[in-house]
């Protein structure tokens, strides 16, 4: 490859140094996101399958950088994971969803809503403290609350986030395990948790219609996880197929852009009078 491409070396370099620049550019940034009025969140409805009301919106971070556009929060999560900044951002997270459940409610509308918690979220041991403050400051219902982990965040020290869980739980906060098949636990490890909901991941949803291995294994986990007592979700349901098949397999709640895309508050509306009473 060399001979032919004498720059292909030096190319190569140059792109990982520039995604090495990127990422020391995002981390610094991204501590200043929360102070300079950057960040935003996005909201996506979950329905229940049966009656295709809506059960539920999830609050999903957005980040609009002031030189770069937009960053996806695959991208800045994961950096401020490892760089030690998630918790600011969680902390913001919670109380901008806090106040929003606050204003719907003002309005009249008494809705649910997820929020995503990384691992370093769910093994503080004052996170079930700070969310119980914020219960009380807005006066909200635990059940409006829901909490969803992956399996890799509660693994990466199950001790201390069964601790945090099962405070939370006590609350009355609902917890959902995000990403659910990617990971390597196991159900009877996943048990040991306070678990109310399995989210099965998009990857296994996305091409349901057509691939027949993950039509197996959607279909086998919603067995299992009904047989534990759990609800199931899917997420990533692209298309009136999919979605018709996960109601004959008996999935419980669906996610997607077949249903709507994530949007910004002000656009929640017409979705607030579809939520089931
Ligand atoms: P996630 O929690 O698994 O969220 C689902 C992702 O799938 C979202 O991407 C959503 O926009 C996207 N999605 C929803 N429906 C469909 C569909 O039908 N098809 C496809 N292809 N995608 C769909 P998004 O918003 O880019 O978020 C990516 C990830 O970033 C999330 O994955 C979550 O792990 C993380 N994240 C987002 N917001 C937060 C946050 O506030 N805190 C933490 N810790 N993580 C967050
Ligand atoms: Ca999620
Ligand atoms: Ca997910
Ligand atoms: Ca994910």
């Amino acid at each position: 490859l060399a001979r032919h491409h004498p720059h292909a070396h030096q190319r190569y370099i140059e792109g990982q140094d520039e995604r090495h620049l990127r990422q020391l550019t995002l981390i610094r940034d991204l501590r200043d996101a929360v102070s300079n009025n950057e960040l935003w969140m996005a909201y996506q409805p979950k329905v229940t399958t049966q009656t295709g009301q809506v059960c539920q919106f999830e609050a999903l971070m957005r980040w609009r950088h002031p030189s770069l556009g937009f960053v996806p929060p695959d991208e800045f999560i994961g950096l401020a994971e490892r760089s030690g900044n998630i918790r600011q951002l969680s902390q913001w997270m919670l109380e901008h969803v806090a106040a929003q459940l606050y204003q719907w409610q003002e309005e009249g509308y008494r809705v649910s809503v997820a929020v995503n918690l990384s691992a370093s979220d769910v093994s503080d041991s004052r996170l079930a403290r700070q969310l119980a403050d914020l219960l009380e400051r807005y006066q909200l219902a635990a059940d409006q609350f829901s909490l969803e982990v992956t399996e890799s965040a509660v693994m990466q020290d199950i001790d201390a986030a069964a601790r945090t869980l099962e405070e939370l739980s006590q609350l009355g906060v609902s917890i959902a395990i995000d990403d659910y098949g990617t990971g390597y636990s196991s159900l009877a490890q996943l048990k040991r948790l306070p678990v109310n909901e399995l989210k099965i991941d998009k990857s296994f949803v996305l091409k349901l219609d057509t691939q027949d291995d993950d039509l197996t294994i959607v279909r086998s986990t919603i067995e299992m996880g009904h047989s534990l007592g759990l609800r199931i979700v899917a997420e990533g349901v692209e298309n009136a197929a999919s979605a018709a098949l996960l109601n004959r397999l008996g999935c419980d709640y669906l996610q997607g852009y077949w249903i709507a895309k994530p949007m910004p508050s002000d656009e929640v509306a017409p979705w607030l009078n579809s939520v089931e009473p």
